[in-house]
């Protein structure tokens, strides 16, 4: 059966430079994919960065590995190629995120051409979820105090903070100082800490922090295992967390008591639906993480984070409080809560706007 793949680049302005542990970004450069099958044509945005600080994966190692690995094999496979077919792809593993991408446009073509909405499919059960603010490291503290405000003026109860060596309980206490208990605060560190941090990570006891994320180099859940037991603060998963199986492992070793599960990290939507199962059996609260994305990627999201399982409020605010330029209708949000998507597939992608944005378009041969 014809398949048609399409890999287009596109370049986003952020609102603000966007500055982790790894680096600062200023521009959110995204790949697509778009597929046309004989169902019909779907489009999927891979979560991948333009450096891979943050799981070995760029846009051009994403981009390469799907013309040069993923899309070959899925052609060249005796069964029609499907969402489900994209799982069992050689390459997948070592390119989740580009796999990720993959599936997720052969699953929206699917599902526009049998009119069901992705949160359906999915199992979600509910129509609103709450989103959290996640705010990157700023120049100096009085513009994230000002950031903190701007969010809770908004509507939104939760904030999430980056932090590093050197930007952790400074920020922390602050705004404890400035709000109180009127923020659900977190930390997310991705990975910027050694187990050898833990007695200075203990220090963040006293703040009453709803999680610290991922606060060692992934993949180490041993030495996760080990930090939850020195700290009060709840440890949260997100590199570390790369499948179904791994989720299970770190719930069972005790490495994780809070889990943030991106379809993208995972391979694709349909394992992150299966480690959602993992979270919601054992009890063991999960959100839906973001990597910036457009309102085609987070679109996708709102529909996973709507299975029951997704307990706490997600990174799901609507993409233009840090993007200045989008590909789809803005995501209707009322204070906090964004609403799941309900037409077909994911969300209809702006063709106009596309066009605006894209950087280079590839039609695989
Ligand atoms: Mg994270």
């Amino acid at each position: 059966m014809a398949l048609e793949v399409e890999l287009r680049r596109i370049a986003l302005p952020l609102r603000r430079p966007f500055r982790t542990a790894h680096g600062t970004m200023t521009t959110r450069e995204l790949l697509l994919v778009r597929v046309v099958t004989e169902a019909g044509d779907g489009w999927g945005e891979c979560a991948a960065l333009d450096h891979s600080g943050y799981s070995g994966e760029d846009v051009a190692t994403a981009h390469a590995a799907l013309r040069d690995e993923l899309v070959p094999a899925l052609r060249a496979g005796a069964a029609a190629p499907s969402a489900a077919a994209v799982w069992h792809l050689p390459g997948r593993p070592a390119h989740p995120m580009a796999a990720a991408a993959l599936e997720a446009a052969l699953l929206d073509s699917e599902l526009r051409a049998g009119g069901l909405s992705l949160a359906a499919h999915l199992g979600g059960t509910r129509s609103e979820v709450e989103a959290g603010v996640a705010l990157g490291i700023p120049p100096a503290l009085p513009e994230l105090l000002d950031q903190v405000a701007a969010a809770l003026a908004e509507g939104y109860r939760r904030v999430k903070l980056k932090v590093r060596p050197g930007w952790d309980v400074e920020p922390v206490a602050a705004i404890r100082d400035r709000f109180g208990d009127a923020v659900v605060l977190q930390v997310d560190a991705n990975g910027a800490y050694s187990p050898a941090d833990a007695g200075h990570l203990a220090a963040l006891d006293r703040f009453d922090l709803a999680m610290i994320e991922q606060p060692l180099a992934a993949p180490s859940l041993t030495a996760h295992a080990a930090l939850a037991r020195a700290v009060r603060t709840p440890v949260c998963l997100d590199e570390s967390i790369t499948s179904a199986g791994v989720a299970a492992e770190a719930i069972a070793l005790g490495a994780a008591a809070v889990i943030n599960l991106k379809p993208g990290r995972m391979g694709g939507m349909l394992e992150a639906v299966r480690a959602h199962d993992a979270c919601h059996r054992s009890g063991t609260p999960a959100w839906c993480g973001g990597m910036l994305e457009s309102g085609l990627g987070r679109a996708a999201n709102l529909a996973l984070a709507s299975l029951p399982g997704f307990t706490l409020p997600g990174d799901l605010t609507p993409p233009e409080r840090y993007l200045a330029a989008d590909i789809t209708a803005p995501l209707p949000r009322r204070g906090a809560m964004m609403a799941v998507p309900t037409g077909p597939g994911a969300v209809a992608v702006d063709l106009d706007a596309l066009e605006a944005a894209t950087v280079s378009v590839e039609v695989l041969k």
